[in-house]
């Protein structure tokens, strides 16, 4: 008899992205993304991180003060690092798992390469003007929005 206490794809797939999310050096924000293909199969990940090459260390992570004091200007989040990692995969009808629902920058990313559906965790931004954006955008070009529902499984991985 096979097991029957495996995970499930869309487990599989968010608990993915919360690893991934587990490599970001932001100390207030964590947040991994995993983008897959209809049929199942990993296309990419990402998480929310400085470019390559800038250093972590030299790169500022605070969320107040002046713009180039903050990390807005630099972190490139974990959409589109995984839409960047893809290497030459085409992600036409894919779909993207994020720990996060993506902001408005992201938005446009996901749906100029083609991802058809985003399954996204927390919400915490809802009602922000962000947020709001990525939703028009979604909506108008036929993007749909999953909420993941948690499904209180505990996973422990030892490493
Ligand atoms: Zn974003």
């Amino acid at each position: 008899m096979k097991r029957t206490d495996y995970i499930s794809w869309d487990e599989y797939f968010m608990g993915v992205s919360l690893l991934a999310a587990q490599r970001s050096k932001d100390p207030n924000t964590q947040v991994g993304a995993c983008i897959v293909s209809q049929d199942n199969k990993i296309l990419s990940v990402g998480y929310n991180g400085m470019p390559s090459g800038c250093d972590d260390d030299d790169m500022p992570w605070e969320r107040e003060g002046e713009m180039l004091d903050t990390k807005y200007a630099f972190v490139c989040h974990a959409e589109l690092n995984a839409i960047l990692n893809r290497g030459e995969t085409s992600l036409k009808g894919s779909k993207l798992y994020v720990s996060l629902f993506p902001c408005n920058e992201c938005a446009k990313a996901i749906i100029q390469c083609g991802i058809s559906e985003v399954i996204y965790c927390e919400n915490k931004y809802a009602g922000t003007d962000g947020v709001k954006a990525s939703m028009k955008m979604f909506e108008m070009a036929g993007v749909k929005m999953t909420q993941y529902i948690p499904s209180g499984r505990k996973i422990t991985i030892e490493v």
